[in-house]
């Protein structure tokens, strides 16, 4: 008797025009050169499999995401590339909400607890698996850091060769971590997406599995589970809104298919929240094409922020962000600089929580929606932490003391 499949997914689909292409091979973008989307069998597995079964399963057996593998595309448990995968709490930021006048509940969901510190770990996990269970052996990425630390982390552990290109002001933890993890890493004098054209013009040649953001159909599956874990984690409802870093988008178009997914399976309803991509006022294409009512954006030129994840001046997934935003009357905003470092200090003061400067503009952002009137005070929030706020350089407090002098109160005070 043939046994029951472990996973319900059956093809993937053009982002675009819909057609339908089979997954038995590794794939990139669709003939046409739009991303594809996976896709499941949502009819079959409605009623077979219960939410809250599966939300019960052991971590040991099913660490973090891996526990919805129904709805991820991962057809044999041995090609699972695991490192230890958490479910990401939520927390309470209440001092933080108090400062920002947010009457509601405010929840960071702290990504930075993920193998390798942030929530590129999500989606790499779901694509090296995936590359596994095809046989590829070596894998390249252009990456702001954090991806390729994933990459390079899941790839040392299925065994792969991976490569990763970095732009030359990329965190210098970041490269560091990523050689650290077996990975092959460059720093590139150009940006993200100039590093991206190294990836595509040696890929050929050198054999390689272009695992590039939005270039590579599972990433999405991966960062999809944050919507689900987030449901779950809400009782099986959604908050009214999530402010999310946005640099390919990868996590905003992943959360918005698995409410769609969700709904299908009738884990939860028609409600969703308003989604707010999130961008630096250095690198904003999305948040420009949002204002100008277009459904792509242009590449952004000089990009430049101290944000690295959401440096990305052109994503090919512009219109799958885009229309997000639009369909959940949400919308794209950008943060300064500077309101990014008042925001980190305000929640690491207020709440403890240290977070990344991506994860800080989140912050910045709601507090700008909430002045602006485009959420709610009494509203309930997510604000996503991407990443841990020890990978990137911090503020020096400059207090010291000279120890062979007296030490009076005062000096403590100033
Ligand atoms: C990659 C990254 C982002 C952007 O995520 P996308 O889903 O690709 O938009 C934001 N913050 C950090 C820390 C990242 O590493």
């Amino acid at each position: 008797m043939p046994s029951a499949p472990s996973n319900f997914f059956t093809h993937l689909e053009c982002s675009m025009t819909g057609a339908r292409i089979e997954a038995d091979q590794p794939h990139n973008l669709s003939p046409e050169g739009w991303p594809l989307l996976a896709r499941y069998d949502l009819a079959a597995m409605k009623g077979r499999l219960d939410r809250d079964a599966i939300a019960a399963r052991s971590a040991s057996d099913h660490p973090g995401f891996w526990k919805w593998r129904e709805l991820l595309p991962v057809t044999n448990d041995e090609d699972i590339v695991s490192l230890g995968e958490v479910d990401t709490p939520l927390i309470d930021a209440t001092g933080t909400a108090a400062q920002i006048g947010a009457s509601g509940r405010l929840w960071v969901k702290d990504e930075g607890r993920l193998p390798t510190g942030s929530f590129k770990a999500r989606g790499l996990a779901l694509a090296v698996s995936m590359a596994k269970s095809y046989g590829v052996q070596t894998m390249a990425m252009p990456t702001n850091g954090n991806a390729g630390a994933a990459l390079s982390a899941y790839g040392a552990r299925a065994g792969m060769t991976t490569y990763s290109f970095c732009p030359e002001d990329t965190p210098d933890v970041n490269v560091r971590e990523i050689a650290g993890q077996g990975g092959k890493v460059f720093r590139v004098n150009g940006l993200i997406h100039q590093c991206g054209a190294i990836v595509g013009a040696l890929k050929e040649q050198m054999g390689w599995f272009d695992v590039s953001t939005l270039k590579e159909p599972y990433r999405i599956e991966g960062k999809k589970t944050m919507g689900i874990e987030l449901a779950w984690q809400l009782g099986w409802k959604l908050p009214d809104a999530i402010f999310y870093p946005t640099g390919g988008g990868t996590g905003l178009i992943g959360m918005w298919k698995a409410f769609d997914e969700m709904e299908q399976l009738g884990w939860i309803g028609s409600e969703r929240p308003k989604m707010f991509a999130v961008q630096a006022e250095g690198c904003a294409p999305i948040v420009k094409a949002y204002e100008a009512g277009e459904e792509h954006a242009p590449e952004w030129l000089d990009a430049h922020t101290f944000a690295a994840g959401i440096r990305v001046p052109k994503a090919i997934g512009d219109f799958l962000i885009l229309r997000a935003v639009r369909e959940s009357e949400g919308a794209a905003l950008s943060v300064s600089e500077d309101q990014i470092e008042a925001a980190r200090q305000l929640c690491g003061g207020e709440d403890g929580l240290l977070l990344c400067p991506e994860g800080a503009a989140t912050l910045a952002a709601c507090q700008s929606a909430l002045e602006r009137g485009l959420v709610e005070r009494d509203s309930d929030i997510v604000l996503f932490n991407c990443g841990s706020g020890l990978k990137y350089p911090l503020p020096d407090p400059k207090r010291s003391l000279d120890r062979t002098q007296v030490i009076t109160p005062d000096m403590l005070e100033a």
